[in-house]
């Protein structure tokens, strides 16, 4: 049974992470905070004595998802319960965040309410579900909802009381240096889920940076909601940018390639764009979200920018790196978006060429101004958007991936492919590349000649010469 205890028994834990790669690492930093208590990752709620659900409340859909796997975690508490034992489930994440007490009162079967500002409380509040359930044993009875909540913005960062990192995945890693976001979109629920902007300090940036690296990590991937918003105390007392930070990250031994995301293209200052042409490391792609290529649709959604300044940005960005591949976010529908509107994003997209991009239809968050704006495009207008974008995307996408056929390039690989015998890996423009190969590659950077380019992936060979070339 899961008590928090801390005497060193086994206990197994089950995280299941929705949404963004923030979660990803916020998730990794919760099983940094539970080892010490004895848990042990499980791949099945069925095998977990705690189950957490790392949650995402950016589209109603994602939100929904969670309590219909609530439903069917509760089922296996029950069952668990009537054989003697207990399955204790914490919800974590924006719809923790959003919905708090709520969340106990449509589903009391949850113990755990922490938002992501708390996770180093986690051992805490575990302690307090143990100690009710001591009650109940003593003869106590469970009151339905009587969950332990904490979904403050502490006034200590969460990250001064965070153990070191212990989770590199097969040479890559997530290091979190901003949270939050002070620009208000008014489509989205970040600001305030996530709360006001907070950049981490440089030293405890790069102190983390240096423990990743000696865990393994060659490649680092610097997270947040605004990524390039970063203005992190020096030790001297000086703020530091984010092109300044990648600079010096890049002078880690060990550090091979790094990434960011997500950021604003307000926020590209010059010394970012220049960083781009500078820091080798640096990879050629970048994920700058536009939402829209309409200049009334960008004023709605309080953007602070217009088209004109994302097609300079990438102007600037391409002559410093004439092969750097571009990603987007796109929002279709928002409200009072008309055809003419629509027909600009597809301009934009057709303009700048994209190697690949996320796509949406506009879901209405309650609290947001967006919700409460005239002329909601109706559904049936939104898809056929959403599908007419999608397709445009995809024959890029597919250019793209044909134009590097035949190419040599490091790929760094990741993990086991579908078929028996295949490794899957990252070209240094994100695009998902498969060999023929041994398992020994993962985690490793290795040259690999592309044979085929497909829709959404590349497929080659071990390049000749290199250690891991498959016998002939
Ligand atoms: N901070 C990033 C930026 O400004 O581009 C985006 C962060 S958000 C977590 C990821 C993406 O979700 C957004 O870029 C947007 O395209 C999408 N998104 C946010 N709110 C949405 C909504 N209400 N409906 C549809 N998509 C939404
Ligand atoms: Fe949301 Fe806009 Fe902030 Fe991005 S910049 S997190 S879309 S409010």
């Amino acid at each position: 049974m899961t008590d928090g205890r801390t005497d060193g028994l086994r206990k197994r834990v089950f995280i299941r992470t929705y949404g963004c790669q923030m979660n990803v690492y916020d998730s990794d930093r919760m099983t940094d905070v539970l080892r010490p208590l004895g848990y042990a990752l499980v791949d099945t709620p069925e095998q977990a004595d705690l189950v957490v659900l790392n949650t995402c409340h950016i589209r109603e859909k994602a939100s929904e998802k969670v309590y219909s796997e609530l439903g069917r975690l509760r089922a296996t508490k029950l069952l668990r319960q009537s054989a003697g034992g207990d399955l204790t489930i914490a919800v974590a994440g924006c719809v923790a965040q959003a919905e708090g007490a709520e969340i106990v009162r449509r589903q009391p079967a949850v113990d755990i309410v922490v938002g992501p500002q708390a996770y180093h409380r986690l051992p805490e509040l575990l302690a307090q579900v143990a100690r009710k359930a001591a009650e109940r044993r003593d003869g106590g009875v469970r009151r339905p909802g009587a969950g332990v909540l904490d979904t403050e913005f502490p006034a200590e960062s969460k990250f001064d009381h965070l153990p070191p990192p212990g989770i590199v995945r097969a040479g890559s890693a997530f290091l979190s240096i901003q949270e939050g976001c002070d620009k208000f979109c008014t489509f989205c629920v970040v600001p305030y889920t996530r709360g006001t902007e907070y950049s981490r300090p440089v030293a405890a940036v790069l102190q983390e940076a240096r423990t990743l690296v000696a865990a393994g990590a060659l490649e680092i991937t610097l997270l947040g909601q605004n990524v390039n918003a970063y203005h992190g105390e020096a030790s001297d007392g000086a703020t530091w940018t984010l092109g300044r930070l990648i600079r010096s990250v890049a002078e880690i031994p060990g550090v091979e390639r790094i990434r960011y995301m997500t950021s604003h293209p307000r926020d590209m200052d010059d010394d970012l764009v220049a960083a781009h042409g500078d820091v080798p490391q640096l990879m050629p792609y970048l994920h700058l979200p536009v939402q829209s290529g309409s200049d009334r649709v960008l004023e709605a959604m309080n953007r602070g920018h217009n088209r004109d300044l994302y097609y300079r940005l990438i102007d600037r960005l391409r002559s410093v790196r004439p092969d750097l591949a571009l990603s987007s976010d796109f929002i279709v529908g928002f409200p009072g978006e008309s055809d003419a509107d629509f027909d600009d994003t597809m301009r934009l997209v057709a303009d700048v060429g994209f190697a690949s991009a996320y796509t949406f239809m506009y879901s209405r968050r309650p609290g947001t101004p967006g919700a409460a704006l005239p002329d909601q495009v109706p559904d049936n207008v939104k898809a056929a958007r959403l599908a007419a974008l999608q397709a445009l995307i995809g024959s890029q996408q597919r250019a793209f991936n044909e134009s590097k056929a035949g190419a040599t390039m490091p790929v760094l690989f990741a993990e086991a492919g579908r078929k028996p015998g295949q490794v899957l890996g990252k070209s240094p423009w994100l695009q998902s590349v498969y060999v023929e190969g041994e398992a020994a590659l993962v985690g490793r950077i290795v040259d690999v000649r592309v044979d085929d380019a497909y829709g959404l992936s590349l497929s080659g060979r071990v390049a000749a010469g290199v250690p891991f070339e498959a016998a002939a």
